[in-house]
């Protein structure tokens, strides 16, 4: 039993206005909530899937409305017979800078709600970036784009989606081995440097954050997606609907997980580690495509694969320990769906069907029947999608905290 849950019944004038106020957030932010997972729905849906009365809804939105969380219109379809419902959308006033530092760039997307990536900017590295120089990068990339947030945005947080160990306590990186961080304070420095809150999470977390709401993984609550990136292997894992975490927050790390006995030394000093026998380095090698171009890779991998027999072997021997990963997974949590993201993505095209064999050869049968196979929907921005997730929850759970009068102002503030 939770504290809140073990205090006695309040009583009186006082307490039941503060209930009021309470039930009254609540209904805002189920209903933000909703908007926000659909990025558009209609006024009778809403009502519908919320279970209030008309007034109780058309309050609501009207709520939201003034803060300009959402906007409403005419509803898109019109053929329905009867009075049309007004469409309700998220509105793109507020938004999250969300970075993701990798060892050859950081990328920054400015996020509106709805999952909407408003921008993106990849900014080249020739060597991996210390925290300090992607903090600098960021303040700079944020200072150019000045101009196109103008007034028309506002910033409500930053979220930065990290390729390595991140503490649920505070947001600082632990352990990021390819970018060599160790105990650096990301969050505390995106703050200081931005004004604004900051938050962080493991880069493959925010990837099955974002593919749950707006991807492969919508409507299941048991969901595993694996990111395939330039700094190696990431897992995110959301179980019965919750972001497994574990104890400080490193759970999840399916990249680290035993493919090959005896195999290549990874970086965590283990052998045989998914992320260490499986690499886009090796991928982007043989296929002869350089690190400043890696959106080439399918291309040219699909080529190679069809016309080359050493690209065809190393390719085949990727996906058998993809494959041995995969049966860790399904046997381990039993999901309803794997996603595979970036260059796993591809793997898993060239794999196909063969791949989808070996897995339901390999694991039980029992979730082996129940998992299916699918590739990251949401491409290279989920994961900055899922990271503007974090910056957008507070808005979420308490749509209040955006003061009443902001589209006023918004209004009268045009020339
Ligand atoms: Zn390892």
């Amino acid at each position: 039993m939770d504290a809140a849950r073990a205090m006695p019944a309040a009583s009186g004038a006082l307490a039941q206005g503060k209930n009021l106020d309470d039930l009254r957030r609540n209904n805002l932010g189920s209903a933000l909530a909703l908007i926000h997972a659909r990025r558009s729905l209609s006024r009778a849906d809403l009502t519908r899937a919320m279970g209030l009365n008309r007034s109780t809804i058309a309050s609501i939105v009207a709520d939201l409305e003034a803060r300009d969380l959402v906007v409403v219109g005419e509803a898109r379809d019109t053929k329905r017979i009867g009075r049309p419902s007004l469409e309700i959308s998220t509105s793109d006033r507020h938004v999250v800078i969300a970075v993701n530092p990798e060892l050859d760039a950081t990328t920054l997307g400015i996020v509106a709600m709805g999952g909407r990536v408003l921008r993106e900017v990849r900014f080249e590295h020739e060597r991996p970036p210390t925290a300090r120089e992607v903090v600098n990068v960021v303040t700079a990339l944020v200072a150019g784009l000045q101009p196109e947030l103008g007034q028309a945005h506002e910033i409500v947080g930053a979220g930065v989606a990290v390729p390595g160990l991140v503490s649920a306590a505070d947001g600082s990186v632990r352990l990021a081995a390819h970018l060599e961080w160790v105990d650096e304070p990301i969050t505390a420095m995106i703050s200081d440097a931005l004004g604004v809150p900051a938050w962080a999470a493991n880069d493959a977390s925010c990837g099955v954050v974002a593919e749950v709401l707006f991807g492969a993984g919508v409507g299941s609550g048991n969901v595993a997606y694996l990111n395939g990136g330039a700094s190696g292997i990431g897992g995110g894992i959301v179980a019965e609907s919750r972001l497994l975490q574990g104890r400080g927050g490193f759970g999840g790390e399916i990249g680290h997980t035993l493919v090959r006995s005896g195999g290549t030394i990874c970086r965590c000093g283990a052998a045989g580690c998914f992320e260490a026998e499986v690499t886009r380095d090796a991928l982007l090698e043989i296929a002869g495509v350089g690190v400043e171009n890696p959106h080439e890779l399918e291309a040219l991998l699909a080529q190679g694969y069809a016309d080359r027999d050493d690209v065809r072997a190393l390719v085949d021997l990727q996906i058998v320990h993809l494959g041995i990963a995969l049966r860790t997974i399904v046997n381990l949590m039993n999901p309803e769906v794997v996603v595979l993201g970036g260059f796993l993505g591809i793997l898993g095209q060239l794999g196909g069907e063969r791949l989808e064999r070996m897995l339901r050869a390999a694991a039980l049968p029992g979730p082996a029947g129940q998992v299916r196979l699918e590739r990251s929907q949401l491409g290279r921005v989920n994961l900055l999608i899922g990271a503007a997730e974090l910056a957008f929850r507070p808005l979420l759970s308490d749509p209040t905290v955006v003061p009443l009068g902001t589209r006023r102002a918004r209004l009268t503030d045009r020339p």
